[in-house]
């Protein structure tokens, strides 16, 4: 006969992993399933976390090795998986992988976001040639050159202060004349004496030959283009949900968020959500955890009714 799972957990970052270790804790039968094989998601692109409380400054990569030793501590481990569709079968889930079908009596969603695209002429042509979405794995790369980061949000200050240590100039370009970015992260950025800020900057094309040689920008007030010549570009515009795989099975908001409060239930009874791809006010390491724990406790109650 088909096994049946108590629980399956889709996604490794924060709230995978959180969700993994109270399930765990209260012995549900659980699978565990992340497509990349690694567990802290976004944050092992992240260089460094200062507000995960108690371990200030920690690394990205740190703090998502951390998390997936504690999981293995209580006995449980991503499978490697990628996971191409959940269908709603007699009230169970069922979970098709490349590899497998999986049968649970329900699903927690922990599936994060991805890096949103400029979507520009030569973004796509020169993505791996210059451009790139991750500072803390490509930065390297650009040792002693001059760089542009676009967005004004956390990411792209943290990413132009990374790279203003390693990087001859930086120019962060943002499309307004504010920052959305936390304040104490400003105040990093603009003390940093190698990066220009392009305030009111469109972008408006990646040029380059067979690499990148720069960035055409329009300024929004005055229409001028300007052309930044660099190495490379780290676009840094926010994220979108990773949430395709089941659109049609729970309600999302106009951007594709799956719509639930704190307890992660969505509109399918079985399927929770937590993490980035629920809507939410703040998106940090520190709520997607709390999500974790959130759901499994949602789904313990479900489980007892059904
Ligand atoms: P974000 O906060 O959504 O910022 C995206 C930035 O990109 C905004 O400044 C936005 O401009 C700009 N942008 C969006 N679309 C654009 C376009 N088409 N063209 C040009 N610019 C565009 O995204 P994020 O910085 O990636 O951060 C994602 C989430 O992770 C946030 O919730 C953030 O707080 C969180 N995070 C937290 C930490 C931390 O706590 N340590 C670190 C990193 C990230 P506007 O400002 O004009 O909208």
């Amino acid at each position: 006969m088909t096994e049946i799972y108590d629980l399956i957990i889709l996604g490794a970052g924060p709230a995978g992993v959180s969700a993994a270790i109270y399930a765990s804790r209260a012995m549900l039968k659980t699978l565990w399933i992340d497509n990349k094989c690694m567990t802290g998601g976004q944050i092992t692109d992240t260089y460094e976390v200062d507000n995960y409380p108690g371990m200030p400054g920690v690394s990205g990569m740190d703090l998502g090795e951390a998390f997936g030793e504690h999981a293995m501590k209580l006995g449980i481990s991503p499978a490697c998986e990628n996971v191409l569709s959940i269908k709603e079968e007699g009230g169970e889930k069922v979970i098709y992988t490349e590899k497998n079908e999986y049968r649970t009596k329900a699903v927690i969603l922990a599936l994060g976001a991805s890096h949103r695209k400029l979507s520009i002429p030569g973004e796509e042509t020169f993505s791996g040639s210059g451009v790139s979405y991750c500072a803390t794995c490509d930065g390297a790369f650009f040792r002693n050159k001059t760089v542009i980061v676009i967005g004004g949000g956390n990411v792209a200050c943290e990413d132009a202060i990374l790279l203003s240590r390693m990087c001859e100039k930086v120019y962060l370009v943002h499309r307004r004349d504010a920052l959305r970015a936390d304040k104490i992260l400003q105040e990093r950025l603009f003390a940093c004496s190698n990066v220009e800020m392009v305030w009111n900057g469109e972008p408006v094309e990646v040029k380059g030959d067979e690499r990148v040689t720069g960035l055409l920008v329009r300024n929004k007030e005055t229409g001028e283009e300007r052309m930044l010549a660099a190495e490379g570009i780290f676009i840094a515009v926010g994220t979108i949900p990773n949430t395709w795989l089941v659109k049609d099975l729970v309600e999302t908001d106009d951007r594709g968020y799956i719509v639930a409060g704190e307890e992660g239930i969505t509109s399918a009874p079985g399927i929770f959500v937590a993490g980035d791809a629920r809507t939410k006010m703040l998106r940090q390491v520190v709520t997607a955890v709390s999500d974790g724990a959130n759901a499994v406790a949602a789904v313990q109650e479900y489980l007892l009714h059904i």
